[in-house]
């Protein structure tokens, strides 16, 4: 019976394209019909690689997608895109698409499979390794690329109908830090701002941020600016954002707890904190002050490496600013004492009253398109819908929402991912399903990862290509739609719910996830739980009433077309709102109430923490790791599809030295150079250039080579890892240099 049903889905979802623009009422699950588009038009939808969440004008022949322009009617991007959004189609006709499940057959090479054969395996070996070892010794890792939908239904399945519990999503590596900062600080995971504000601050600080590069469009709103603002950049690197901002303080690397505590003292002495702010909206500032009198100008001077009149005009800033706003983003998330940095930063904007008005706010700046969707609905190491798995009014509300039995939902927060992965060494998981996530490639200490990959009893790949380092890995690969060719919704940096469409048909046999996922729970016998989840938008109507009463509460969203009229949404939007069309940019906490329970905003801080690894004699440098160029996307999966975004950025990996070191150490420009850690060494070609200070390199995260290096360590808090600062030795090598100019790695 259940293959039955099985094998009607999949007639269904293999059938000819009939787009999600084009089809009957009937399917769109509560009777409203999608605009009816001719098959040669223009549609438009969100872009699903940063969570800038830009919008694109997709252009259709005989109802496929042909080519896009930016949307210049859309109000995040305003008919600009960056090299990647441009080229977001091409990745969708790369020759390595996955077409069809591949089956590893005892070490010997994958043989293409039908569905229900991939199925059959899926199951039977998942459940052989949960009857030997125990229900949770399955686990997922999934991602922030997917939609909203899919996270939900993915996490659900696990949980719920699966019987699995540990399970965690790259989002660790990029917004984790984020989201517990927020929810200690505010009281839920909330970013307060909206990209109006880049506009409207007459001062705006970036901590750890280099949004000239990583999020180029939300530069491009800072360009509009028409207030000359003072731009500050904190950060080590003189980076692109650095040479265009008006003040650099390139404080030693992770020093930036030590300044940020050291700019509230000064701010403390100037008198610039809002009393009445502070007394009427927040709690804990006294003990925060008295914290913060130890952080003198020589204590922070001496840890920073900035000077005092340096520390004095960082303060002086903010302090005479109307309207200062505090940016951060993966130089604060990825480090080993983040959630206390990002809090730091929160109790700046606390203590000045900037927050809740325009151009104000305590801002971290999102990574992945779809991070903010992970972070409320993908039911991971949180209740589906912001809520607490510990909390039994909040486990009744979700099970009566979902139909699922309230003793399936687990009661207790699963590991996170490097809980998980080291239960891999442990023996505890014994299987495991990654989902659209590249942890071969992204994951710290990689070598390590991907020994430990190598002891699991059943490794499932699911993805657009059984050619990432971890699909190659893989004992089962499941063919997945990409961006474009299934629909659902994201939400972005500033909390706006956006549209995917599907415009594209997946090739040969590739699925939505949202089809996996439900081929999955028919296979596996717990179909009937997800009845409800029958497509991506009655996917979406559960989700609006998950929130309902929560602080991200969507439930004034009508349905996917609404959204599509408003170009996003921003969350929250509450049935009491009359189902009025929302405004354009909406910010949080106008009314200076948060989300804790006395509703006042708390003062977090503790005193920094020792490096995880410094440098020494042995490995005298510092690596900082990043992102390098516009036109490359993490692991490069897609965006290595693209030609023209490869040609944006050399091919080889490259190190950035000083040029005192590169002198020092006999490194020409171009030159070889082998770079070791206590982990494991590579081969990098020498870029000699003063942005990084002596002492210090940079390496760009999208080469595979950089995480044999990287430090396991992780924030105590978030457990998000510290990607931002190991120690490693440069080596002048006897190398070879390829005819073609490549390097050996
Ligand atoms: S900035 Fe981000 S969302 Fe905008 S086009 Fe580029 S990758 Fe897409």
């Amino acid at each position: 019976m259940k293959a039955r049903r099985a094998n009607t889905f999949l007639r269904q979802w293999l059938g000819p394209l009939t787009t999600d623009l084009v089809r009957s009422p009937g399917e769109f699950g509560l009777g409203q019909v999608p605009a009816r588009l001719t098959p040669d038009a223009t549609t438009s939808m969100v872009c699903g690689f940063c969570s800038t969440g830009c919008g694109l004008k997709i252009h259709l022949r005989d109802g496929e997608a042909i080519n896009l322009t930016p949307d210049p009617t859309h109000p995040v991007n305003l008919g600009m895109a960056c090299p990647k959004g441009w080229e977001a189609l091409t990745p969708l006709s790369s020759s390595d698409r996955g077409t069809t499940p591949l089956l590893r057959e005892a070490g010997a090479k994958c043989r293409a499979v039908d569905w229900p054969a991939a199925m059959k395996e899926f199951c039977a070996r998942m459940k052989d390794v949960q009857a030997r070892h125990g229900p949770h010794s399955i686990a997922f890792l999934s991602t922030g690329q997917i939609c909203t939908e899919e996270m939900a239904l993915l996490g659900c399945l696990f949980k719920f109908g699966m019987g699995g519990f540990h399970c965690d999503s790259n989002t660790r590596q990029c917004m984790a830090t984020a989201h517990v900062a927020y929810k200690q600080s505010f009281g839920f995971d909330a970013p307060p701002f909206t990209y109006a504000d880049f506009e409207q601050s007459d001062a705006l600080v970036f901590v750890g941020a280099n949004p000239c590069i990583a999020h180029p469009i939300m530069w491009q709103r800072v360009m509009r600016n028409p207030h000359r603002p003072e731009i500050i950049v904190v950060d080590p690197r003189a980076t692109e954002t650095a040479m265009a901002a008006t003040q650099h303080y390139a404080l030693r690397p992770k020093s930036d707890l030590t300044l940020l505590y050291g700019v509230a003292n000064r701010l403390l002495a100037l008198g610039a904190v809002n009393r009445s702010f502070v007394d009427m909206h927040t709690t804990g500032f006294d003990e925060f002050a008295r914290f913060v009198e130890q952080f003198t100008p020589l204590r922070v001077c001496a840890e920073s490496g900035l000077t005092r009149e340096q520390l004095d005009r960082f303060a002086n800033t903010i302090a005479k600013a109307k309207r200062a706003s505090f940016w951060w983003t993966m130089g604060v998330n990825q480090g080993h004492e983040a959630t206390r940095t990002a809090q730091a930063i929160i109790n700046l904007a606390l203590m000045t009253g900037n927050i809740g008005r325009p151009g104000a706010g305590a801002n971290s700046i999102t990574g992945q398109c779809n991070a903010m969707g992970s972070r409320l609905y993908s039911n991971i190491t949180s209740l589906i819908g912001g809520h607490d798995f510990q909390n039994p009014t909040h486990r009744a509300k979700v099970s009566a929402v979902l139909g699922i039995a309230e003793e399936r939902i687990p009661s207790e927060a699963s590991w996170a991912y490097d809980q998980i992965v080291e239960g891999i060494g442990e023996g505890k998981i014994r299987a495991l399903w990654v989902i659209a996530t590249n942890g071969s490639h992204s994951w710290i200490h990689q070598n390590k990862f991907n020994d430990l990959l190598g002891r699991l009893e059943f490794l499932v790949v699911q993805d657009m290509y059984p050619t990432t380092e971890t699909a190659q890995r893989a004992h089962l690969f499941l063919p997945a739609a990409g961006w474009g060719e299934k629909e659902g919704t994201l939400i972005n940096s500033e909390r706006r719910i956006g549209l995917v469409k599907k415009v594209r048909r997946a090739p040969g046999l590739a699925l939505a996830d949202f089809h996996i996922f439900q081929l999955i729970a028919e296979y596996w016998g717990c179909g009937k739980m997800f009845e409800k989840w029958r497509a991506p938008e009655s996917a979406f109507q559960l989700l609006k009433e998950l929130s309902r009463g929560q602080p991200c509460d969507i439930t004034g969203i009508r349905d996917y077309r609404m959204i599509d009229e408003c170009g996003g949404i921003q969350w929250p939007w509450a049935e009491d709102r009359g189902m009025e069309k929302p405004p354009v940019e909406r910010r949080l906490f106008e009314d200076g109430c948060f989300f804790t329970e006395d509703k006042r905003a708390k003062f977090f801080f503790d005193l920094p923490r020792p490096l995880a690894e410094p440098a020494d004699a042995e490995f005298p440098f510092v690596l900082l790791t990043g992102r390098g160029t516009s036109a490359q996307w993490h692991t490069g999966s897609r965006t290595n599809k693209s030609d023209v975004l490869r040609a944006l950025s050399p091919a080889d990996c490259y190190i950035e030295v000083n040029p005192t070191d590169a002198a020092r150490l006999g490194l020409a420009a171009n030159a070889p150079v082998r770079v070791r850690s206590r982990r494991a060494s590579m081969m990098a070609v020498t870029f000699v250039t003063p942005t990084v200070h002596p002492g210090q390199v940079f390496i760009p995260m999208h080469y595979p080579e950089v995480n044999r290096l990287t430090h396991p360590s992780f924030d105590p808090h978030s457990r998000q890892p510290n990607y931002k600062h190991c120690a490693v030795a440069l080596e002048k090598p006897d190398m070879k240099i390829r005819r073609n100019g490549g390097i050996r790695r």
